[in-house]
């Protein structure tokens, strides 16, 4: 069940989508990072655009944390729309362990110029990868998170699967749109048939809730709509 809750949306115990804006130029941005808890863990995945901090904390608030509370960053992938935030967050909170995979990482830590690199966006955030993180692994918090390599998007894309509430954390493996699972997004995917090879893999998984970066919550017929999907692969 979903329950709204100011803006943010509790999916189940352990687990839920923020609601995160911001106006750039005369656009609004709207991008959805994913908190998941445990008794010792509080985990943001991705962190949204530089300048969210505030929204981030606000949102955390509505899920009954302080902000300071976050002991964890999961970086989908090396995006500015989904590391912005992080620079702000650890010179807020401290040190925050940061996990994503080791093909983005040298992006992420800056040693790269990230691949969709806009120069009118000055130096792109970077932060350090504390933790490397790959297809298959299980991720020991909110009961345990399992580890999708979904490539395409960008070349060490990730998403994540959450047994206990069968949510899947899309990343930008797929947008959604009113509930609708669209794939990935074109424009921004360099490698579109490896990207709809990853977005096949979601057919291995029994999904009640795909979480989507971009568009929210998608929660009906979820398995059918990944199987219609893979079939473009
Ligand atoms: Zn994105």
């Amino acid at each position: 069940m979903v329950e709204e809750d100011g803006t943010l949306k509790k999916i189940a115990d352990g687990i839920a989508l923020l609601d995160l804006s911001v106006a750039m130029g005369n656009q609004q941005m709207v991008v959805h990072p994913t908190l998941l808890w445990d008794d010792k863990d509080v985990i943001l995945v991705d962190t949204g655009f530089p300048g969210m901090l505030t929204s981030i904390r606000d949102e955390m608030e509505r899920a009954g944390f302080a902000l300071e509370r976050l002991s964890k960053v999961i970086l989908t992938h090396q995006d500015y729309d989904h590391i912005g935030g992080l620079p702000e967050i650890q010179q807020s909170v401290g040190p925050v362990e940061v996990l994503a995979h080791d093909f983005d990482r040298p992006y992420i830590e800056g040693e790269k110029l990230l691949i969709k690199h806009d120069p009118s966006r000055g130096t792109p955030p970077r932060a350090k990868v504390d933790q490397l993180i790959g297809e298959g692994d299980i991720l020991p918090y909110a009961g345990g998170l399992r580890v999708i390599f979904t490539p395409g998007h960008t070349p060490g894309h990730i998403s994540l699967y959450h047994p206990e509430s069968q949510s899947l954390i899309t990343g930008d493996a797929t947008v959604s749109n009113d509930g609708e699972l669209l794939g990935p997004n074109e424009k921004f995917t360099p490698d579109m048939p490896l990207a709809l090879k990853s977005l096949a893999r979601f057919t291995d998984f029994d999904i009640k809730t795909a979480l989507c970066y971009h568009g929210g919550i998608c929660d009906h017929d979820v398995n059918a709509q990944f199987a219609r999907l893979a079939t473009r692969a």
